[in-house]
């Protein structure tokens, strides 16, 4: 049988930096940012493009400098590792994998604008060329960066403005209390989750999970730093009132195991664990852990929020507000809708430059 696909033209990468500035100062316990200096990566084949973001965080050994010596590396190797196939997004993975150690945003750059080629070329959406239905996920909620008290109030009364259903509050600070209460305040009712990006001892975790519960929190993420021992994690899940998700502790499948009865729950991150075929393992490893499971991502426009979002329907919680935090977001694909981010019907990501 004769292949539709022309395998000798050769698939084409090009890359430009992406900055985004963010509608306020986004503060977490590792420093603030007020523009997240990503990466975008074209994929070229016969006509068609495919599109893919790197979101590189620092605390994951990666900078905007590394993401682009990586794709330059991969660029160069065209043939050993992009070759002439746009339905290869396995093949492609696990060859950057071979080739080029750790790098995982700048690999989820490529592996989804993969992901848009091969849906571009075949008219279809990417979850559905995944075998997803793309229909039942959960709300996403909204971000609330480290602040002064009153900043917080300032931007949880605009979140609730904005009608933002579910809210995820950044904590790690010498005055979590206040700033749970300064959200409280404003919006009293609201689903809140908290993020301590690794700011806490294992006793400030247990005690502060005490008042979080009575402030009606749902779940802490990442309670203790990034290396903490699985032990410690056990340690605070037993004591803790709510629930425990690891988000820095857990990248790729591999790390999910290491922590399984430690923790309640992961978070998933393209930019972390390198693509969405990885991110499918990572969630697969976590349920066969009996793990619950998070969507998350770094600060990201459009390209980047909507890959993910392709993958929402296997997720129990999604935190995908990477680029309602932005000021202006170049690109428009999933977009909010009371609560949920919506799919769009176009193939591939169904991505388009904001006109
Ligand atoms: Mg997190």
């Amino acid at each position: 049988m004769k292949s539709a696909i022309n395998t000798t033209t050769a698939i084409g990468l090009t890359f430009e930096p992406l900055d985004l500035t963010l509608a306020y100062p986004f503060g977490i316990s590792y420093g603030t940012s007020e523009v997240s200096n990503n990466v975008l990566v074209k994929l070229a084949y016969e006509g068609h493009v495919g599109l893919g973001e790197a979101s590189p965080a620092s605390y994951h050994s990666e900078t905007p400098a590394t993401v682009m010596a990586v794709l330059a590396e991969i660029a160069e190797k065209q043939q050993e590792i992009l070759g002439s196939d746009p339905f290869a997004a396995v093949e492609v993975s696990r060859r950057m994998d071979l080739m080029i150690a750790g790098n995982y945003s700048a690999k989820a750059a490529v592996e989804m604008a993969m992901h848009d080629l091969a849906g571009k070329i075949c008219g279809q959406p990417t979850y559905k060329m995944l075998g997803l239905s793309g229909h039942a996920y959960p709300m996403t909620d909204f971000t609330i960066g480290i602040d002064s008290p009153e900043m917080i109030e300032r931007k949880t009364k605009e979140a609730v403005d904005a009608g933002y259903k579910m809210l995820k509050v950044k904590v790690g600070t010498s005055y979590d209390h206040q700033i749970i209460k300064s959200v409280r305040k404003m919006a009293p009712n609201l689903p809140l989750r908290v993020d301590a990006n690794g700011g806490w001892s294992v006793k400030q975790a247990i005690e502060m999970s005490k008042f979080l519960a009575e402030n009606g929190v749902e779940f802490i993420e990442q309670p203790l730093p990034k290396n903490a021992l699985a032990e410690d994690f056990r340690l605070v899940r037993q004591n803790a009132a709510i629930p425990i998700f690891a988000d820095e502790s857990v990248c790729r499948a591999n790390d999910v195991a290491r922590l399984a009865g430690a923790v309640d729950g992961v978070v998933v991150k393209l930019a972390k664990c390198g693509g969405l075929l990885e991110a499918i393992r990572v969630i697969s490893t976590a349920r066969a852990h009996s793990m619950k499971i998070m969507f998350g991502m770094m600060i990201e426009s459009s390209i980047g929020v909507t890959a993910a979002a392709h993958l929402s329907s296997l997720c129990d919680y999604l935190d995908l507000d990477g680029a309602l935090l932005l000021r202006d977001d170049p690109y428009q694909g999933a977009a909010y809708d009371d609560g949920y981010l919506r799919l769009p019907d176009g193939p591939g990501l169904g991505v388009s430059k904001r006109k």
